[in-house]
């Protein structure tokens, strides 16, 4: 008798594999028929792990015949290939599945990330939920009696093994009342707040997806300045425009800045409340003033390329309690419960 265990890698086949631990083609045949009854033998996902058991060769010429073969291609369902008097059969076994999402929750104060892991949260959905609350609250607004309340996806099977998944919620607790609720929505799984998605739905509170008729040529994030030459944090969101676009309020506000501005050349802030700003960058003209008032899609500026800037375009910031994030994970304002 010969015990093989056998994983599949990544680019290969479920037959390769078959025939690398020694199986004969007649068998390997079998195998894929009945196997295939049940699942595809293409979506069999790599690091599946496979337990063979070969019997004794008939003549020194034939290859070990197949007894028994035991994997798991899904989550939910493990396959039993055995060999008895009418030869190879298959049996199946479907394990049950608790799909219930896991709930943590726990004081702030340095047990975020262990009581985290203990839970058996997946260091990605633990990065997630700091990711998304700094997105909207700032760690220095944490104070450390603080809860974290947290909700990933998961599924237990019923032989033990656990599949943690996304983070679908994500909390801050002060004093037994929610400081922060935060709710992954949507295709694109940006987080909103109960409020955020009301709002969400009243177009007038909305952002526009694009403050000016143009595309994004260069997104949030680290880059090489083109005039400055070296890596620098690019703290908005480029649309390249044709000169004298009209810029849009993302939303309505209050004109906070209109004027010169160092780097931004002639440049708009608006000011939404909330702690929530955006800027708009390099325009040729100014179109408000200071201490205006302005609605959604109202025209603020023209684009042009004043400042630090190396041809028309729009750069545009959000700015929430006077730090920069990515416009485009913003999609309404989120007012907080105090
Ligand atoms: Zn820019």
């Amino acid at each position: 008798l010969v015990v093989i265990a056998a994983t599949l890698g990544a680019g290969d086949s479920f037959p390769r594999m078959l025939q690398r631990a020694g199986l004969a083609s007649s068998d390997i045949v079998q195998v894929l028929d009945l196997v295939g009854g049940q699942i595809k033998p293409g979506t069999i996902p790599p690091g599946t792990r496979f337990a063979i058991r070969l019997g004794a060769r008939t003549s020194p010429a034939q290859p070990r015949p197949l007894e028994e073969l035991t994997f798991r291609p899904r989550f939910d369902l493990a396959l039993h290939v055995k060999r008895s008097s009418g030869g190879l059969a298959l049996a199946t076994n479907a394990i049950a599945v608790d799909s219930a999402p896991m709930r943590i929750r726990g004081i702030v104060g340095g047990s975020l990330y262990r009581s985290a892991r203990a839970a058996g949260a997946p260091p990605s959905a633990v990065q997630d939920y700091l990711r998304t609350i700094d997105d909207h609250m700032g760690f220095e607004e944490i104070a450390p009696g603080d809860e974290f309340d947290l909700v990933f996806a998961n599924r237990r099977a019923a032989d033990g093994e656990q599949q943690a998944g996304d983070l679908i919620y994500a909390g801050v607790v002060r004093a037994n009342k929610p400081v922060l609720q935060l709710l992954r929505w949507g295709k694109d799984g940006a987080f909103y707040s109960p409020q955020g998605m009301a709002e969400g739905s009243q177009e007038t509170t909305g952002f526009l997806g694009s403050p000016v008729n143009g595309r994004i040529t260069s997104n949030f994030g680290a880059r090489r300045h083109p005039i400055l030459g070296y890596v620098r944090m690019h703290a908005g969101v480029d649309f390249g425009a044709g000169f004298g676009a009209p810029i849009y309020a993302a939303t309505d506000g209050r004109v906070s800045i209109a004027g010169w501005h160092g780097g931004h050349g002639n440049y708009v802030r608006l000011d939404h409340g909330g702690g929530i700003g955006t800027g708009y960058a390099h325009m040729s003209r100014i179109a408000v003033s200071s201490g205006m008032n302005v609605r959604r899609g109202q025209v603020i500026g023209y684009v042009g390329s004043t400042g630090l800037s190396t041809g028309p375009h729009l750069h545009y910031e959000m700015y929430r309690n006077g730090r920069t994030v990515n416009p485009l994970s913003m999609t309404s304002i989120t007012q907080r419960a105090t």
